[in-house]
């Protein structure tokens, strides 16, 4: 076994499917599950997921040699004052969240001469939350990004990877602000676009909102498979990788103002060349292995 006693807190999508992947594959002889939804505590215990199921912290990482934090961010300052206080000297820390920078700020103030600290970032996930979600093999075949900080060694740093490598995923290093860049194009803005524009169907007045409803198909279904995203942990990542997230809306304004100015314009060129350009990505990201060469994703209606 790996470790004796793993501590996850925040028992939802992520911390559950974790859960899963450590007892398929016998990471550790015991699992205790800290979570403050008494719905998903309740749901914990008739899942089996894990030996101990707790809302309190303090018990829960009594004794761990590892303790994986899967809560949305706002939550992670008030977990690392805990494990200050309360958990065994140089535990191992790890955790899941989907913006770096200020988490590793935050970890290397509160942690220091406490903990060592991987902070890692599976990208891996659906729209759905809770512990009821979660499922074996979420992880496998998808990247995560290990992002070192002054709290990790390499003994550290390669035990968390083994885990991942374990839960099969393609486990990368990269520095958080890099991180934070990517994530703030890759993910971060595409969901608060899907989160703009079903809001603005939501605003329509009835009758064109049940037929947007009625013709979704034609494109906008797939913006609010992603606007349905759980609305805590994304109003968390908004603020966190704040800076990021606001560069790359200032590029990505300008763009669709070219674009509008290009349909004003009747500038026909424009547009082609960059609608031609993006279907090239779309081309480069099957080549990556990142979706599969299926219209329509393979719906089959
Ligand atoms: P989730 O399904 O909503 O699970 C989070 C769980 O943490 C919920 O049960 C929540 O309870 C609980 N929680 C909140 N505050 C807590 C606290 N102080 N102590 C203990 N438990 C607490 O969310 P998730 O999708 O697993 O996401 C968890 C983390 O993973 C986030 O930081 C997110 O950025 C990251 N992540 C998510 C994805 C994804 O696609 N979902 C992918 C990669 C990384 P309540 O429901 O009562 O708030």
């Amino acid at each position: 076994m790996m470790f004796k006693k793993i501590t996850i807190v925040g028992f939802g999508l992520i911390g559950s499917s974790i859960a899963r992947e450590i007892k398929k594959h016998k990471l550790s002889k015991f699992v205790s599950a800290c979570d403050i939804s008494s719905k998903h505590l309740t749901e914990i215990k008739k899942l089996k997921l894990a030996d101990e199921v707790t809302p309190n912290l303090k018990q829960s990482m009594i004794g761990s040699d590892l303790i994986i934090i899967s809560t949305p961010l706002s939550a992670y300052k008030e977990i690392f004052v805990t494990i200050k206080k309360f958990a065994n000297k140089n535990v191992l820390v790890t955790d899941v969240g989907s913006s770096k920078l200020e988490v590793v700020q935050m970890g290397e103030k509160i942690l220091k001469n406490h903990a060592y600290f991987v902070p890692a970032h599976p990208i891996a996930g659906t729209e759905q939350s809770g512990p009821t979600a979660g499922f074996v093999n979420l992880f496998k075949n998808r990247w995560c990004i290990i992002t070192p900080c002054k709290l990790t060694n390499q003994h550290s740093k390669n035990k968390i990877k083994k885990l991942w490598e374990i839960f099969g995923s393609n486990v990368t290093t990269m520095n958080p602000k890099n991180h934070d860049n990517t994530m703030a194009i890759t993910s971060h803005i595409p969901h608060l676009i899907a989160y703009n524009i079903v809001g603005t169907a939501a605003k329509l007045e009835s009758k064109t909102k049940s037929e947007v409803i009625k013709f979704s198909a034609s494109g906008f279904r797939d913006f609010t498979r992603i606007a349905s995203s759980d609305p805590t942990m994304w109003r968390d990542i908004m603020i966190s990788n704040k800076k990021q997230i606001l560069f790359m809306l200032k590029r990505f304004n300008q763009d669709l103002n070219n674009l509008k100015k290009a349909i004003e314009g009747n500038n026909k060129k424009k547009l082609f060349n960059t609608f031609r350009t993006t279907r090239n990505i779309r081309k480069k990201i099957i080549e990556a292995g990142q979706d599969i060469n299926q219209p329509n994703f393979g719906r089959k209606n």
